[in-house]
Parts: C-alpha cells; structure tokens; sequence
C-alpha cells in the first residue's frame, strides 16, 4: 500500500495549515522532519527539518500509529502555519522523504480527493453512510445540516440500518429453519407471527424512509415551483421568502448555473425555487434546451406555488396553471397562493374555492400570510413540528435503498398467503441486500469511486 500526503487544510493563507501523510512511510517522515520517534497520539512542539537539518517552519507534530488513526494506517500530522509557501514546502519535503529512501521511485505520493476517508472506510473505521455524512458535514450550508451530518457520522442512520437488518435477519433464519426441517415438529414460526413481524419492519422500515427523507432535503434542497403570470408577484415573493434567511449558495450540478433556478432557505432548509416564465414557445434552440430542463424540473418539484392576484388586476395564465398541474406528481404538492390581499378592502379577503388544492392568502408586500406559507413548504419537506429531531443526513442514493428494500417486503407479503417460504426467504435476502448497498458492505468501485471524487483533497 502506497503512503500518501496532502495539504489537509483549505488553500489561502490561515493562521495554522495542517499537513496528513497515511500510510507505512508515516514514520519514516516523522523522522526525517521530526528528527525523532514521538510519543503516539500526543502532541509534540518541535521544528520541522529540511534535508540539512534546517528548520522549513515550526509546529506541533501528532502520530498516530495504526490501527488507531483516522485511516487506520500509521497517520502523521503536521500543524504548521497555515501559508502556501510553507505548507508547499513542507509538502514537497514529506514527497522527497519518500522518494530518497526508494532512489527515484517515490512511496509516497500526493493523496486523491477523499482518500484518506476512502482507507477509513476500506479499513473499517467507518461505513459508507460514515463517510459520506464525513463530506455531508464539510459541504453543510446550515446549522441544521451540520447537525444532521454529526448525527449521521456518529453512526444514528447506520444503527438504524442495522437494527432493521437484524430483524430481517432473523426472520429469514427462522423461515430457512423451517425450509430445512420440514419434518421436524419445531415451530419456528407460526404463520400469524411472520405476519405480525413483517408488518413491524415496514414500520420501521417507513419510520427511517420519512427522517432519512428529511435528510435528503436538507442536502439536496426542495424543489419548488413558482407559476404565475407576469405581474403576479413572483420575484416579489420570492424575495419575501428569502428575506429571513440569506439565500444559501449549493453546488447541485444543473441548477445553479440555471438563472430560471433561485436558491433560497426556509428555517435552514434548502429551497431551489423554479422560476417558469422562462416557460414560452421558442425557436433559439439554446433557450428551448432550459425550457425542457425547466419541464424536467417541474416534473420532479416536491411543491408547485400556483400565484394569483387577489385584486384581480391580472388575470391568471390559465395555460400554464393547468399544464403545469398535469406534470406535477401530486396534487398535494400543489398549493394555490393569493397573493397582494393588501390591496383588498380589510374584511374582504378573498374566498378562493379549490377543493383540490390548498389554498394560502398571502402579501408579498406586507408579509402578511408568509409564515403560513412557510409552514406549508416545511410540511411538504417533512419539516413542520418537532421534525429536527432524530434527523440524520442522507442521500438519494439511500431512499432508493430503502425502497427496494420496502418493494422487497411488500413481495414477502405477497408469499404468506400460500406459505411460499423459499419466495419469502429470497424477498427477505433481497431486502437486507439493499440495506447492506446503504451501510457499503456490498457496494461497486463505481460507487465509492463516485462518493470519494467528490470530497475535498485532504480528507
Ligand atoms: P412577477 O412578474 O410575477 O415576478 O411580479 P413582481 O414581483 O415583479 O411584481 C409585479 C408588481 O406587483 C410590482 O410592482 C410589485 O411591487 C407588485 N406586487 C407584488 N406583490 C405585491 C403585493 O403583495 N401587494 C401589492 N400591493 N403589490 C405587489
């Protein structure tokens, strides 16, 4: 296994900038720049040398010898002062350590984004759900976000995997016990009871799909669509909404680079708000490109605001209202807002009747409705009430996780009728083998290759 080093913390100048070597050449580094073994895991205050025995620059050097490191491995790290001149120097030093020893073959090289989280997991420091919330946390935009992150890094979503996947364990043991001693007069299980056990998972099952879908929207954001006619008060509203919290900057690929895509956050959860009047018949083709990217977004919004004016000065663009609910997913995400009341004679507010769709009075002007408003956009985010609590990061990549696993119960369901046990026993694999994609234990190069790229070098 090749050693690797990398600047561990951000570029620019700070007041300390730490530097990581992992791997079996940690100790030979350690001597060269350190010029003596160290204490493990406690830390030293010392120079740090160049090839002459000259000091590069002083610090506090910290080894951790392997097992017990972040890596796993033997972990060096140099805290030195936090300039890119000196940390370049230190850097290039921990390279030629490793390149003397080997004449011109280093052992050491520079470290890959994410690697020394990569070893950590690959040494069972940590599971996938681990590190991931290890980026989850570095990435959180909010203080709700990092909260969530720690709770995923401690192990709470991993621990709630488990737990399940020990019941689904269980029960699959029984049923194979069963399979296996026909003849056997033992009751493993009595029918009724499979029963009553598959439905507890499902309930378990769907307790950690709601808070893992939590999660996800505090990563990935919620997806609202703004439709109205010009006029209506959607830029006005928007700024209303966005005005308590400072609009929060995410780097998903495709939206931010949209203009048509606002970013905003609610009591710190991510928004991307969908601006449609960009929505129009076009032959420039690059403009027909976002239209459909807008059509896609649409398409998959957790919540779609349909704006009318309460003075009735411009009248709605009944068009567009009704393509856009025929693409929407659910009519529950669709909430009818009516906006500049404040224009309305003090006991006339308007009685809007939709039945099939929520209906919130609001002022974009005076505010008045917004907190309403707000409620019902945290609601569709799973986030009204006391939802923080219990909340742990989570990806796309785990909801689809977990509802293959749901598909697989609902298929063991379907076997107890007739008592197919072989059928129900491999619905019960299944179900745990999604569970297993979650935690990483069966997970592709693809995969990690994709979670790691994407860290911060260093980490
Ligand atoms: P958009 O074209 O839908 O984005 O609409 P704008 O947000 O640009 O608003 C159009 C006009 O309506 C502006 O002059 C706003 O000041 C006004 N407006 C927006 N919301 C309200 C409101 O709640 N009350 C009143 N009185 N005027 C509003």
């Amino acid at each position: 296994m090749d050693s690797i080093v990398a600047i561990a913390t951000a570029p620019g100048r700070g007041a300390i900038g730490v530097i990581r070597v992992s791997g079996p050449a940690s100790r030979m580094v350690m001597m060269a720049l350190c010029g003596r073994e160290l204490h493990p895991r406690q830390a030293t205050h010392l120079p740090f040398l160049d090839d002459q025995g000259a000091p590069i620059d002083d610090g506090l050097a910290i080894f951790f010898p392997g097992p017990h490191s972040y890596t796993g491995e033997d972990v060096l790290e140099l805290q030195g002062h936090g300039g890119p001149g000196v940390l370049g120097l230190l850097l290039s030093r921990c390279l030629s350590v490793g390149t003397a020893a080997q004449s011109n073959h280093s052992v050491i090289r520079l470290a890959r984004p994410g690697e020394f989280t990569q070893r950590a997991f690959l040494n069972d420091k940590l599971d996938l759900t681990q590190a991931e919330a290890v980026a989850d946390l570095i990435d959180a935009g909010s203080a709700q976000a990092a909260r969530s992150a720690v709770a995923s890094l401690q192990g709470q979503f991993s621990q709630r995997i488990t737990v399940l996947r020990d019941g689904l364990i269980d029960l699959q043991m029984r049923v194979e016990a069963c399979l296996d001693f026909p003849e056997e007069d033992i009751d493993f299980i009595a029918r009724e009871n499979v029963a009553d056990r598959l439905v507890r998972l499902t309930e378990q099952l769907s307790e950690i799909t709601a808070a893992a879908g939590r999660g996800a929207v505090l990563r990935e954001g919620l997806r609202v669509v703004l439709v109205g006619a010009p006029n209506v008060g959607k830029s006005s509203l928007l700024n209303a909404l966005a005005e308590q919290d400072v609009a929060l900057v995410t780097d998903i690929a495709g939206t931010t680079r949209d203009r048509i895509i606002q970013e905003i956050s609610i009591d710190g959860v991510p928004m991307h708000i969908i601006d449609t009047a960009g929505l129009r018949v076009t032959d420039d083709p690059v403009e027909k490109l976002g239209i459909e990217r807008t059509w896609r977004a649409i398409e998959e919004a957790q919540a779609v605001l349909l704006l009318s004016d309460a003075s009735g000065q411009i009248p709605s663009d009944q068009a567009l209202e009704n393509d856009v609910i025929a693409r929407a997913p659910a009519a529950r995400a669709v909430i009818r807002v009516v906006n500049k009341t404040d224009l309305l004679p003090e006991q006339g507010a308007p009685v809007d009747t939709d039945v099939n769709h929520q209906v919130i009075t609001v002022s974009a002007k005076t505010g008045r409705g917004l907190i309403a408003l707000r409620r019902a956009l945290l609601d569709l985010a799973g986030w009204s009430g006391d939802a923080s609590s219990g909340v742990f990061s989570a990806r796309a990549r785990h909801l689809q996780a977990l509802a293959a696993c749901q598909q697989a119960l609902e298929a063991a369901a379907t076997t107890l009728g007739d008592a197919q046990l072989e059928l129900l026993a491999e619905s019960l694999r299944l179900a745990q083998r999604s569970l297993a994609e979650i935690t990483g234990e069966f997970s592709s190069d693809d995969l990690l290759g994709e979670i790691f790229g994407r860290f911060c070098i260093g980490k």
